[in-house]
């Protein structure tokens, strides 16, 4: 068995992560994110696929953000037919997430159409829902350890990621003629002590490994999450204003509402309603109580209120709720997508409440560079939202800590466990600079000797006539 491995994404960025293995006549790809970001990289999506869709055999799932699962229904669009692996719990938040992704190509692409800006006569969606549905048709979802054949000689064992509900890190084994040998994709990795999800598996070989990189060249001290957000939040409502928390809609809102339920039981902060308002935040949760073995809170408190069951918490589903909320003055929290500021539900609240002195706009996740919410956390004075310029006249707080990623220390606790360094090891998914560090950090502090960061299209000879 000769096995190689071509990056067809993830690879000195953060977005797009691809990792096709060639295994002998076998085409079986890791992951199939959308790029995203800056305009250079979203255009790599419309490019032609480098390699034929038609003759990828099948496609492991790490979990279900959209930069790791975006590009499937365009894979299946181009011709993919074959199973696609994944956990339980991302087949359920992918059905939510590629249906989201899929409606709002389609409506750009109708947006672009009518108002005429696009260089084409027709302007088509990268895929529409009918790819997407078709994908999620191709998902074969399995729990975490069970060893799943994808081929006579090829199996996939998903272990624990702790990074998103479901999230897994991929054990590829390959039965070769001669050896048996694995490859191990991170995935995201978690932190050790989220609340709600069990800290990352730790393995102990891998003869190759490819490990994330997002946050190789820092180290996310522990803070005070929990004391921090009861601070702002009790500055905010002695305001007599409201807050306003744009949130990423699964992981990042749960993680919330299960701090605010934690602060108002234990009196940090008044008992005041707390409204998530996304429909895509609300359908999450529903699965986090449809797949209870993927977290920790039920097994802990099985009869006390939870993160997603508490009295002060409100569902806001429908369009009409949403606006209804524009009427609340004081003593409220509001949470509701995207979480960069970037669209959905969140502009109306920040069209009504920017202007608002008495309100709070708080930030508790990553503003990627030429966002809304970036450009508002750097103090302009304006944003323009529905075409108008928007005074931001409220207050303006962000808390960081919230991260879903483990930092330099947890990644390299998490390769330190392997008990012999891998053939190979891989820094991926990470931008170059963060990447390179970390890989500096793996050979001074592991004595590892054969780590790469590897480029975009580079390939590489894995394992030869195993
Ligand atoms: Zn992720």
């Amino acid at each position: 068995m000769d096995v190689r491995i071509k990056f067809l994404g993830g690879a000195k960025t953060v977005t797009g992560s691809k990792y096709l293995l060639e295994i002998d006549d076998f085409r079986l790809m890791i992951d199939c994110g959308l790029f995203q970001g800056l305009k250079q990289l979203r255009l790599m999506n419309w490019e032609p696929f480098p390699v034929d869709p038609s003759g990828i055999d099948a496609v492991v799932i790490t979990h279900a953000h959209i930069d790791h699962t975006g590009y499937l229904p365009k894979l299946v669009k181009e011709g993919f037919v074959g199973p696609v692996y994944c956990t339980e719990a991302t087949a359920s938040l992918m059905e939510i997430m590629l249906l989201d992704a899929a409606k709002l190509q389609e409506e750009e692409a109708e947006w672009a159409k009518k108002k005429g800006y696009s260089k084409h006569s027709s302007p088509q969606p990268l895929y529409g829902v009918e790819e997407a549905k078709q994908a999620l048709q191709q998902l074969r979802p399995f729990h975490y350890e069970s060893v799943v054949a994808i081929s006579n000689d090829i199996s996939v064992q998903f272990h624990n990621a702790g990074h998103i509900l479901g999230s897994a890190i991929a054990e590829i084994i390959l039965h070769g003629n001669k050896q048996t040998k694995n490859i191990v994709f991170s995935g995201d990795l978690g932190r050790k002590d989220h609340p709600i999800l069990f800290p990352p598996a730790v393995l102990k070989s891998a003869d190759i490994v490819l490990v994330e990189s997002t946050y190789g060249d820092r180290e996310n001290r522990p803070e005070k999450t929990e004391e921090l957000l009861a601070d702002a939040i009790n500055e905010a409502l002695q305001n007599d204003g409201c807050v306003l928390i744009p949130s990423f809609a699964i992981g990042r809102t749960q993680l919330l509402m299960y701090y605010l339920q934690s602060l108002i039981e234990n009196k940090k902060i008044p008992s005041v309603p707390v409204y998530v308002d996304s429909p895509m935040a609300i359908n999450a949760t529903e699965v986090y109580k449809t797949h209870q073995n993927y977290h920790k809170i039920e097994k802990e408190y099985p009869n006390d209120y939870t993160f997603c069951n508490f009295p002060e918490l409100q569902f806001y589903r429908d369009q009409e709720a949403s606006n209804s909320l524009n009427h609340i003055k004081k003593n409220a929290i509001i949470i509701s997508a995207s979480g960069m500021c970037t669209g959905g539900r969140i502009l109306h609240h920040l069209y009504y409440r920017l202007t608002k002195e008495n309100d709070t706009l708080l930030f508790v996740g990553y503003q990627a560079e030429g966002t809304r919410g970036r450009r508002i956390l750097e103090g302009e004075e304006s944003v323009k939202i529905f075409g108008l310029q928007v005074p931001v006249k409220c207050n303006v707080k962000e808390i960081t800590g919230l991260s879903a990623h483990a930092d330099r220390n947890e990644l390299l606790d998490w390769l330190k466990a392997l008990e012999e360094a891998p053939k190979k090891a891989f820094v991926v998914h990470g931008e170059a600079e963060a990447a390179k560090q970390f890989s500096r950090t793996i050979k001074r502090e592991l004595g590892w000797s054969n780590v790469i960061v590897p480029s975009y299209m580079e390939s590489f000879e894995l394992f030869e006539n195993i």
